[in-house]
């Protein structure tokens, strides 16, 4: 049985008070608490293997190496990939995804290419794409959704054409919450071969995403956001596209041999982990893999689901909250967007937090081009994950609830 209660006593952040006060912490969609065993993990390896990898002869420099290729090889296990060739270490989703659009767009698309999003990205799912529009003169193409918050399914089949090279679609609303149909939107990529890039910030933290039955060619997602430090990000990409592409950084540690006009790369992943990488929260976020898998990513979509339907349909009793996204709980995960009518988002934010130390988020969560086309400014935003109990959602409620009566 998953007990949310055994999970959070790993979260050392939760015995802090403030202002003699629990820390209600509803942000993880921002990013993730972390446990005990990845700090410690963290502080371990600095203090007992920490060198430099792949350079030194010495054990230290050695057992670095190994620890940090094993920390590969159980992201490659986490998500069903091929082994660690087709995991390269990054900073962050942001950069996952830049990766790909500097790496294998800017070399791969052409004049006249176009490349398919959806109009409820991440700015960092829709800006390096326009980036890449401009000097590829290649044109950017968005499906909508519907009242419900939904990416409207169809549209992707009236958008799609001969000249679809890309599609590029979040796993998961981060604002909306809604979990899209990635593998049938996969199916319809590869249809004309395009190649399928899943922005997975939202859903690998938080339910089983496995790459060969979604069979994505690129799934970008954070290390911070799925209880590791922060510095550190996936980019899975198929191997024979890793080996085709370009490296994206070039510097130490990415060559098999360098002359003065001409180098050759290091084999995957290594060919794109230039420079001296984030070694120790790379290790740790193997100790947070583990974490997860040890709970079982079924077990943690399950719960989750269980405390959003709890505060979902609370949230939607309050008369005067409106919460944005699908209301249908099988359709989204856990990340409640909301306004309280007459009250702007960051006010609400505010009132949450010097009254009840309740930690969500107000603002346009970087997804202005769905805060246009809602018609919104902002909103708040309340997000669950593994630690989060009832009772926070109790909390979250009464202090909504408080908040409109008094308005
Ligand atoms: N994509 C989605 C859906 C996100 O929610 C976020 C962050 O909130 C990102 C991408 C960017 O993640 P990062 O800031 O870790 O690069």
């Amino acid at each position: 049985m998953f007990d949310p209660y055994r999970v959070r006593d790993d979260f050392p952040i939760f015995k802090r008070r403030i202002r003699g006060k629990p820390i209600i912490y509803l942000d993880s969609t921002a990013t993730s608490q972390k446990p005990i065993q990845v700090i410690e993990a963290l502080s371990k390896f600095y203090m007992e293997s920490y060198a430099n990898i792949h350079r030194g002869l010495y054990d230290l420099s050695q057992e670095a190496s190994e620890m940090y290729e094993e920390a590969h090889v159980k992201v490659a296990k986490f998500i069903n990939a091929d082994g660690m060739e087709e995991v390269v270490f990054v900073r962050n989703t942001t950069e996952a995804i830049n990766l790909v659009a500097y790496s294998w767009a800017l070399n791969s698309l052409k004049q006249g290419d176009e490349i398919l999003l959806t109009i409820m990205e991440h700015h960092s799912n829709i800006v390096p794409w326009q980036l890449i529009a401009k000097r590829k003169n290649v044109k950017l193409k968005y499906v909508d959704i519907d009242g419900d918050g939904r990416l409207k399914i169809q549209e992707f089949e009236e958008k799609i054409s001969s000249k679809t090279r890309l599609i590029t679609v979040t796993h998961v609303s981060n604002v909306l919450g809604t979990i899209n149909d990635i593998r049938r939107i996969g199916k319809l990529a590869h249809e004309v071969n395009a190649f399928f890039l899943v922005d997975g910030a939202q859903s690998v933290p938080h339910m089983p995403v496995n790459v060969k039955d979604i069979d994505c060619d690129f799934l970008a997602f954070s290390g911070h956001k799925m209880l590791a430090p922060t510095g550190i990000g996936v980019l899975y990409a198929k191997k024979d596209i890793l080996s085709e592409m370009d490296p994206f950084m070039g510097g130490g540690d990415m060559i098999s041999d360098v002359d003065l006009y001409e180098s050759k790369w290091a084999r995957l992943p290594w060919k794109f982990e230039a420079g001296t990488s984030s070694i120790a929260d790379g290790v740790a976020l193997g100790v947070a893999v583990d974490y997860l898998m040890k709970l079982g990513m079924e077990n943690i979509y399950q719960y989750e689901r269980e405390i959003t339907e709890y505060a979902l349909n609370n949230l939607l009793a309050i008369d005067g909250v409106e919460v944005y996204g699908p209301k249908d709980i099988e359709a989204r995960s856990g990340i409640l967007s909301f306004n309280v009518r007459n009250i702007n988002h960051h006010d609400v934010a505010n009132y949450l937090s010097e009254n009840y130390n309740i930690c969500i988020r107000s603002g346009h969560h970087c997804a202005l081009p769905l805060m246009k086309r809602l018609g919104l400014k902002g909103t708040a935003r309340a997000s669950f994950y593994i630690y989060n109990v009832r009772e926070d959602v109790d909390i979250l409620l009464e202090a909504i609830s408080s908040l409109v009566g008094s308005s």
